[in-house]
């Protein structure tokens, strides 16, 4: 086994790969950009060697920096983690000219998976089943189109150096084949430097089952099962699960064949990932493999019991693999949920800033945190804004899936808006508990995941609104406690007035809505009551608080619902919905709902892709008129009523703050 190894990786999947080497005795090297000199991966590894400025491709990607770091430490090998270098053959040939072991699978494994048509040339002649379609080197436009007619509509246009669900695009009818096909084609010409492009049927309900492969230098071979990956936005994942629901022990056999044939045919060593589209009649098509270890894999490990960097270590060490096939078993269900910086609300946009508040769930055998930040921390713009995995396990599914929202309702960050609460609406939805996965799960139950229904803003309302009147009166109750007399009518809560019932006005923001509530205070008995009222509605409330915990009876209806403040806001999560609501403080006046230059600021620091209007231009509302990029995703900022841009103060490929104007806008009157 090695001695001391180098990790060419940042954030949790760094932490992770040291956390494994420290329990085998391994020493550890860790690299860090400018924003990372402090960061969580730096303090947990024995040595930590600078390679440059914050951009990845001024540190993280520099091969040779890498290189020169594990040269002058005397790492004898190199954990790549996934990104960055992970599938980067020319690095992999500069560790081996350095003797240097590179932890992952051999050059041209991962040279033949690097382009999609090549990958599935090889994996048709090792007889594993493909998507029919066309990936052949002909690229003329006639024959593209000949094969998208000839298998029938819809079709799915993928760049052949694709990856990250760019230059894909689907084709729905004959008409549309020839604009699709340009604009694929300049995406993966501006993304890849290549525009090849190779022509599948579309699979309109697919699921997305991934299986865990393994295999070492002696010739063995295991699959350590599947992961279902169906939940994505924008073609990423969201939530992991292991194993797929109604996962039968025969097509989980013949999925991990294929999976074994397909790394045998490129003769794999370590980790890898076969990703399959599964059909709703059951047939299963190869999709791509990863050869690397993916962000997924600890819903593989809590399954199995195994470390799969362990795993990895020792594979690339030249050791066998640790078990055999029929030694490895599946036990129970786990979860992983990636938390991500990023505002749901507004297409996904990623998120930055400072984590002033990081509580996460308590680690246990059924809850495990793998994260890359504390307290304190930046979430950057120059990197992915996960901010961590929650990954849970139980016996079962249902029992796992109450630990996941459980879990997630635990998770407190304040700094910075968090996909939390759609995590956990989309994980206590219907549709997801009866396991009624497919890759388009976010879009078909978007109403019920994203909750635009009136009818819940009558449920939850009410409850938000008796939590904020009985934590004014606990924190009352504790001010007249530390005063020494909290018999005085004097600290009372309720404005102590005879014969009068007091009531409290305040306003709550919920989405982009402003409700203004009333609740009146009735005391009879030593019990107290409420009157709340919101618009029409109009109901009787009573409940407790106790800790983050509180019960509550509506007209005559209990519930219970977990509750967690951060700054202004306040989420509320009952059981089949969490919500976000901000205190709109009474003082403030009214909030402009307006739109009228609100989205005209930047929603994020990053840069300025382009400008898509002229100045003077008179353009009708909604209409784009300046992209803005960070952290990979794309932001776009529209006209907020008919009008003209009189100004823009950026150009293409300037650097903005996020809250900066990024332009003037009249709106006509
Ligand atoms: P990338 O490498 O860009 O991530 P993939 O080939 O891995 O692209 O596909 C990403 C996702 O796109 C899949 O997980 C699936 O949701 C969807 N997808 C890919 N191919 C098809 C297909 N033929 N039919 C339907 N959906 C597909």
């Amino acid at each position: 086994m090695f001695a001391k190894i180098l990790i060419a990786n940042r954030g949790e999947i760094a932490c992770r790969v040291i956390r494994t080497a420290q329990k085998l005795g391994i020493r550890t090297v860790a690299v860090f950009s400018d924003a990372d000199s402090d960061a969580m991966h730096v303090h947990m590894a024995d040595e930590a060697v600078y390679l440059g400025p914050s951009p990845s491709r001024e540190s993280y990607l520099v091969g040779e920096r890498v290189l020169e770091a594990a040269l002058k430490t005397g790492a004898e090998a190199i954990h790549p983690g996934y990104g960055f270098l992970s599938e980067n053959a020319d690095f992999c040939r500069q560790c081996e000219t350095h003797n240097i072991v590179f932890i992952g699978p051999p050059i041209p494994a991962i040279e033949a998976m690097g382009s999609k048509s090549a990958a599935k040339t090889i994996m048709e002649k090792a007889g594993v089943p493909l998507v029919p379609g066309y990936h052949g080197e002909d690229q003329s436009r006639d024959l593209l189109k000949q094969a998208a007619d000839d298998m029938g509509y819809p079709v799915l246009l993928k760049a052949c150096a694709g990856g990250g669900g760019k230059g894909m695009r689907q084709v729905w009818k004959e008409s549309e084949f020839d604009e699709a096909l340009n604009a694929a084609k300049r995406e993966s010409l501006s993304s890849f430097g290549d525009d090849d492009m190779l022509v599948e049927k579309y699979l309109t309900q697919p699921r997305h089952v991934e299986i865990q492969v393994f295999c070492d230098q002696h010739g063995n071979a295991v699959h350590i099962f599947e992961r279902d990956c169906s939940v994505q936005r924008r073609h990423q994942k969201v939530i992991e699960e292991a194993p797929a629901p109604g996962m039968d022990p025969a097509l989980r056999e013949a999925m991990g064949d294929a999976a074994i044939r397909a790394a045998q045919a490129i003769n794999y060593e370590g980790a890898g990932t076969v990703e399959f589209l599964l059909d709703v009649d059951g047939s299963f098509y190869f999709m791509e493999m990863n050869t690397r270890l993916q962000v997924e894999h600890p819903v593989s490990e809590m399954i199995s019991g195994q470390d799969l960097v362990e795993w990895q270590l020792r594979v690339a060490a030249g050791e066998n693999l640790p078990l055999s096939q029929d030694q490895l078993h599946i036990n129970g269900h786990a979860f992983e949920a990636r938390i991500y910086a990023e505002d749901p609300d507004q297409d996904f946009l990623p998120a930055s800033g400072q984590l002033s508040f990081l509580q996460a769930p308590t680690a246990s055998p059924h809850v495990r945190v793998d994260t890359g930040v504390r307290q304190g921390d930046e979430v950057s713009i120059f990197y992915d804004p996960m901010i961590a995995k929650l990954i849970v396990w139980d016996e079962d599914r249902d029992k796992a899936l109450s630990r996941l929202t459980k879990a997630l309702s635990e998770y407190r960050i304040s700094g910075m808006t968090t996909n939390i609460d759609f995590l956990y609406n989309l994980a206590s939805s219907a549709p997801f508990r009866e396991a009624q996965l497919d890759t388009g799960f976010i879009e078909k139950h978007h109403s019920v995941i994203f909750h635009d229904d009136a009818q819940d803003y009558e449920r939850d309302l009410p409850l938000a609104a008796l939590y904020l009147v009985l934590k004014q009166a606990q924190r009352a109750e504790e001010k007249a406690m530390a005063s020494g007399d909290p018999s005085s009518p004097w600290h009372q809560s309720n404005a102590w007035r005879l014969n009068e019932p007091h009531v409290h006005h305040f306003e709550l923001q919920l989405h982009d809505r402003v409700f203004p509530i009333a609740v009146a205070q009735i005391n009879t008995g030593g019990s107290t009551r409420y009157t709340i009222s919101i618009g029409e509605l109009e109901v009787d409330a009573q409940g407790n608080l106790s800790g983050s915990e509180l019960h509550a009876d509506i007209d005559g209806y209990q519930s219970r619902a977990t509750v967690s403040i951060h700054d202004d806001t306040f989420s509320l999560y009952t059981l089949d919905r969490a919500l976000n609501f901000k205190m709109v403080q009474a003082d403030l006046g009214e909030s402009d709902q307006g739109d009228a230059g609100g989205g005209l600021v930047a929603p994020m620091n990053g840069t300025v892709v382009a400008l898509l209007a002229d100045k003077g231009q008179r353009v009708e509302k909604d209409t784009p008129l300046l992209v803005m990029e960070a952290m990979k995703m794309e932001h776009t900022i529209r006209a907020p009523a008919d009008g003209e841009v009189s100004e823009f103060y950026y150009q293409a490929g300037e650097l903005v703050d996020g809250g900066a104007e990024l332009l003037s806008f009249n709106a006509d009157e």
